[in-house]
């Protein structure tokens, strides 16, 4: 299978049978396959190799053949190429989104706007980073040089399929490293559509290799290899820990990208509407498959019930099947659903949707848009990560108790305060155990570092901090 198709949407991938490896698409060692499913369809659309650890081995060799001449080439040269990616992305704009709506069944105004232009502007910052970053600095006596890692394995999942690939493949290419990607099993086809655009932006062969495949199978493959030097992971806590205590094994660096349970703190005096509408926003994005989303909503005794009601109501706008688009699979949906279930046997009070399926909707993996209410910090539903379309409302006596409250996970990875004082919000912010937090509804900004404290991961992505990932050091003394 090879090729495209027109559908309303634009065009959508149709999926390759082949790994890339050295520069070349080629046949799988095990010629068996994995079926990629349309969530809103429910039907096969297309199928990628299963990779194993014979297409690992290969694409790890290619990789380490073209590190000396990549690590090498000027940067000048690694941001046009980058840079190059980057146009390319944009010329295919409407077939990226195609085909992540296809994959994971995003609305194709999201996978537009948020899955295909984010990760382009990503690209655009490590091509520019590429040519500004100081790779040598001076101290005192000493000139230190930032030199690549080597070979990065990059596995990643299928939440955000283009951004996680690009967060991981632009930095480590801008760094001088060259790389092998193990996509997510559910989303494999933008990534073979990356390949495709690294290819045409004139990448040399080896620098960048793609292998589609099983996580235990390809991925345990390529984080256990031994000339692998690094291995940057996004996924669930519990692979993660794994990828860990395999890599400690050879002593490689690791990069981790957990999960995530982040607080929405809201402060007395803060506007109450802005704050819970664009916080339910933030959860029922992308179904609420998004490890950073302020799941967890943290709202003053005096105007929680309020709170509920605008929550309850904001839901409303999120109808399946038009807004909301499915989960990625069925397990998902059941994962989900089984969350929303074990909320209501611990006594928390469903304020909108619940665990039935979604009326008038014969297909497609979906969850009703569901705000839970009168929850206790210690409920499963406010301690584990649910990554459904699912937010909970937590009642706080003062700033105190709603710290304790926000701190009170395993997790850390990102948040939100809201207050009518900006000063007051950002020092709260302070005392926030966690990565990245956006103050008043925040802006994106690509280049702002993003990662967990405690268990949602180690290390950081994005912009100059992303970047340092994928650099060792090295100092000679004058
Ligand atoms: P996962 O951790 O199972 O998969 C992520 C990636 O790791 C995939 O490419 C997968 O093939 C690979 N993988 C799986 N097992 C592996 C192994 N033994 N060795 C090496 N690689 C392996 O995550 P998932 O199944 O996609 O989702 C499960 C849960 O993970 C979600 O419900 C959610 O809680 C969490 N999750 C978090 C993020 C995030 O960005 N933090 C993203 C997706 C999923």
């Amino acid at each position: 299978m090879n090729g495209e198709t027109e559908t309303a949407g634009g065009r959508v991938h149709q999926g390759r049978d082949e790994v890339y490896i050295d520069g070349r698409w080629q046949p799988a060692a095990a010629g068996e396959l994995i079926d990629v499913v349309d969530p809103v369809t429910e039907q096969v659309i297309a199928r990628v190799p299963a990779g194993d650890a014979r297409d690992v081995n290969a694409a790890v060799r290619a990789a380490r053949r073209a590190l000396p001449g990549w690590g090498a080439t000027a940067r000048a040269r690694r941001a046009s190429i980058l840079a190059g990616a980057a146009a390319l992305m944009a010329e295919r704009r409407d077939e990226i989104a195609a085909t992540i709506a296809a994959e994971l069944g995003a609305p194709v105004a999201f996978a537009t706007a948020v899955h295909t232009d984010m990760p382009t502007a990503v690209m655009r910052t490590f091509a520019e980073l590429a040519s500004e970053h100081p790779f040598e600095e001076r101290i005192g006596n000493s000139r230190v040089f930032h030199e690549p890692v080597g070979v990065v394995g990059a596995i990643t999942p299928w939440n955000y399929p283009l951004h996680q690939v690009v967060a991981k493949v632009a930095p480590a290419l801008a760094a001088g490293c060259t790389v092998v990607l193990k996509p997510a099993e559910d989303t494999p086809l933008v990534a073979q559509l990356v390949a495709e655009i690294l290819d045409a932006a004139g990448l040399p062969a080896g620098v960048f290799n793609l292998v589609t495949g099983l996580g235990p199978v390809a991925g345990q493959a390529l984080a256990e290899h031994p000339e692998v030097d690094l291995v940057s992971f996004t996924g669930s806590t519990a692979v993660g820990r794994r990828i860990g205590e395999v890599a400690g094994g050879s002593v490689k660096r690791v990069a981790l990208e957990l999960g995530g349970k982040s607080a929405n703190v809201i402060l007395p005096g803060a506007d109450l509407a802005r704050a819970v509408n664009v916080g339910v926003a933030n959860v029922f994005a992308n179904s609420g498959q998004t490890c950073s989303a302020w799941t967890r909503m943290l709202v003053d005794t005096a105007r929680y019930d309020e709170a509920v009601e605008i929550a309850a109501a904001a839901s409303a706008k999120y109808v399946p099947g038009e807004r909301l688009g499915p989960v990625v699979n069925a397990k998902q949906r059941d994962r989900v659903r089984g969350y929303i279930r074990k909320g209501v046997e611990e006594g928390a009070r469903i304020a909108a949707g619940g665990p039935d399926a979604p009326d008038d909707l014969p297909t497609g993996y979906y969850v009703r848009p569901t705000v839970f209410a009168d929850v206790d910090p210690g409920m499963t539903i406010a301690q584990e990560e649910i990554f459904g379309p699912v937010v909970v409302l937590i009642r706080y006596e003062d700033e105190e108790d709603a710290l304790r409250i926000a701190n009170g996970t395993v997790y850390g990875l990102a948040g939100a305060v809201w207050g009518a004082d900006e000063e007051q919000a950002v020092a709260f912010a302070r005392r926030m155990d966690t990565g990245q937090v956006d103050i008043n509804g925040g802006r994106f900004n690509p280049k702002a570092p993003f990662g967990g404290y405690k268990q949602s991961g180690v290390g950081r992505e994005l912009g100059p901090h992303g970047l340092l990932e994928y650099l060792q050091t090295k100092s000679l003394q004058l």
